[in-house]
């Protein structure tokens, strides 16, 4: 198949508009899956079948015969939710055109707007589909408007099918055969590759999935990355189709996969956006302008329920690690909860489903401790620390005066419909927000820009956001800086002792409602113990809130009846030994199930 027919496209649309609905028919159409076989064949995890959310990007081939002619069509399905925001950038740029998708009984919604700026701005070709057309509240004519209104797309371009019917599906791949570009490129060219994503693979290593833009790539070609400028034999090149097929050579225009031989063994040598050539073509070839790495916006502590598990867990950690560069690692002791991991993630969503893979294909039982950001510290000598665990905070006024302290900012970008405007400006005011912008776009959308501190926006933000519009609001956002700000470390005591797995770094305006809100909870997993047990929420020596539990007269063998002291002797050694196993904290004792329902709750 010559390169004028290649297409490469993805879809962009609103979640829940039926994106992954429509890949599934374009993949039947083509032969490519078995109708009704394997439903969702591009939303692979189990999570995101059990979410019905795509995360990561996936990927496919499809041969397609047009008019008596073979096409080789390349199809991106990509995440709609904002965490994920750098696996949709990374599929747009492995593209030349996108499928606007909008479900016509709800219309274009802020995150067709925002994706469709994010695609728009990557030069892709945008092609109108009106999708759902079967639903009783369908009203394609709208969606088209409002489609002509918002991205100036031509109505009569556009097609209308039911993806869940199958309704007039066929008509869309003859509409980007005639109406998309095929890619760019030449194939006399030196090579010149761009990773566009990257996962781990038992056997092979790394698997990298590339765009090859110029020249042809075959198994035993020598390459170097120009970003580290490490070299590699290719061992095998091919195709999602569906799944990983192997061919004799990638060619200018073609999206594909390969690795290599010795395999490459992180994931973390294969940067997205990296481009690779062959090697003595260095100063040739002109690397792609390359992505903005995702950071870790988010850390959570990890630690085993049972410590018998800590060694089978860290191999399930690492490996899921390996296979998801946006998430870092770090180990972590805890005098709480003893030996556990540090992890960062790019939002909380991130990190939950990153918490059911390990549960769901692993069988792990964990304690994840609060999410917190990444705050930063300034010391008089300028040095500054980047710290992501609430228990390296500084704790008192005293050391606040040595330095200062900084927290991360966003502009957040909201698009909403204008009858939900009020309340959602009152959850951002409420979210120590300040507004920045705000835009009447068109009768009835508004575009507003806020600056939130990031650790608001972390604390499901967007879910109260979804839940305050009726799901009509979208969020997208972007890295605003440090600013100084009056944050400090509330810290749970037990009998006077901190517990370091319940302390986090909070604006101090929240230290009371919080802080009153901890110990009532805690209490309820305190056991009652033979003394008082006194818990405490405190910012350095400040107590900000507390709850006492009351002693109670408790004895494992009041219930026998005199005599027998041997037996008495053994239930006492018995209950001793129960409770080596538990946590002691201020002769207190809290097992590891109390402090999991402490930090679920
Ligand atoms: P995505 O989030 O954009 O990938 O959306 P999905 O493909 O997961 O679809 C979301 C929901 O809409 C699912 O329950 C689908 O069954 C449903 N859906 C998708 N296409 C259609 C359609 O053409 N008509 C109707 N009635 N429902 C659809
Ligand atoms: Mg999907």
């Amino acid at each position: 198949v010559p390169m004028e027919r290649f297409r490469n496209f993805c879809i962009v649309a609103h979640v829940d508009h039926g994106k992954s609905t429509l890949s599934d028919r374009l993949l039947e159409i083509t032969g490519t899956i078995k109708p009704g076989d394997n439903k969702q064949i591009l939303d692979k995890l189990d999570v995101e079948r059990e979410r019905g959310i795509t995360v990561k990007a996936q990927t496919c081939t499809m041969l397609y015969n047009y008019k008596g002619e073979d096409y080789l069509l390349h199809l991106v399905d990509t995440p709609g939710h904002v965490d994920f925001r750098a696996e949709v950038l990374s599929s747009y740029r492995s593209t030349d055109s996108a499928l606007l998708l909008v479900d016509a009984s709800q219309g274009v919604q802020g995150s067709s707007i925002a994706n469709f700026y994010l695609a728009f701005a990557q030069g892709l070709h945008l092609l109108p589909v009106v999708n759902k057309v079967d639903l009783p509240s369908a009203d394609p004519g709208r969606a088209l408007d409002q489609m002509k209104t918002n991205f100036e797309l031509d109505p009569n371009t556009a097609v209308l099918v039911s993806a869940k019917t199958g309704l007039n599906v066929e008509s869309i791949l003859p509409a980007v055969i005639e109406q998309a570009p095929p890619p760019t490129g030449s194939l006399a060219n030196p090579l010149k590759m761009l990773l566009i994503d990257s996962w781990y693979d038992n056997y092979k290593g790394v698997i990298l999935l590339v765009r090859i833009f110029d020249g042809v790539l075959k198994p035993g070609d020598q390459i170097i990355n120009f970003a580290t400028k490490k070299k590699y034999t290719v061992g095998e090149v091919g195709i999602m189709y569906p799944l990983e097929t192997a061919v004799s050579s990638l060619r200018a225009g073609q999206v594909g996969y390969c690795y290599f031989n010795p395999g490459m063994k992180q994931t973390s040598e294969a940067k997205v956006g990296s481009t690779f050539c062959h090697v003595g073509f260095e100063d040739t070839v002109v690397p792609c302008e390359g992505f903005e790495e995702p950071q870790p916006m988010v850390f959570v502590g990890a630690f085993p329920v049972d410590h018998s598990e800590f060694a089978h867990l860290d191999d399930s950690i690492q490996q899921l690690v390996t296979n998801d560069r946006s998430v870092t690692l770090q180990k972590e002791s805890s005098e709480a909860l003893g030996q556990g991991w540090r992890l960062g993630f790019l939002g909380t969503l991130h990190a939950s489903v990153f918490e059911d893979r390990l549960r769901q294909e692993h069988g792990a039982s964990l304690i994840i401790t609060s999410p917190t950001v990444p705050y930063k510290i300034i010391h008089r000598d300028g040095r500054e620390e980047i710290i992501s665990n609430p228990a390296f905070f500084p704790s008192g006024d005293h050391e606040f005066k040595q330095l200062e302290r900084l927290e991360p900012y966003v502009l957040a970008t909201i698009t909403v419909p204008e009858e939900y405007l009020g309340k959602v400006i009152e959850l951002c005011e409420s979210n120590r927000g300040t507004q920045v912008e705000i835009t009447f776009w068109t009768a009835s959308q508004v575009i507003l820009k806020y600056k939130l501190p990031l650790a608001q926006l972390v604390n499901d933000f967007f879910g109260k956001l979804k839940g305050i519009s009726k799901g009509y609001a979208s969020l997208d956002y972007e890295d605003a800086g440090y600013e100084k700000s009056d944050i400090v470390r509330l810290n749970l005591l037990v009998n006077k002792e901190p517990v370091d797995a319940i302390s986090q770094v909070m604006h101090r305006s929240q230290v009371m409602r919080t802080g009153r809100q901890w110990v009532a909870k805690f209490k309820e997993f305190v056991q009652r113990e033979l003394f008082e047990v006194v818990i405490q929420a405190a910012v350095g020596k400040q107590i900000v809130a507390r709850e006492t539990v009351k002693a109670v007269r408790k004895d494992v063998t009041a219930k026998l009846y005199g005599g027998d002291r041997t037996r008495r002797m053994k239930l006492l050694e018995k209950q001793k030994e129960g409770r080596k196993k538990l946590q002691a904290i201020g002769r207190v004792t809290i097992d590891q199930k109390s402090f999991q329902g402490f930090l679920q709750k």
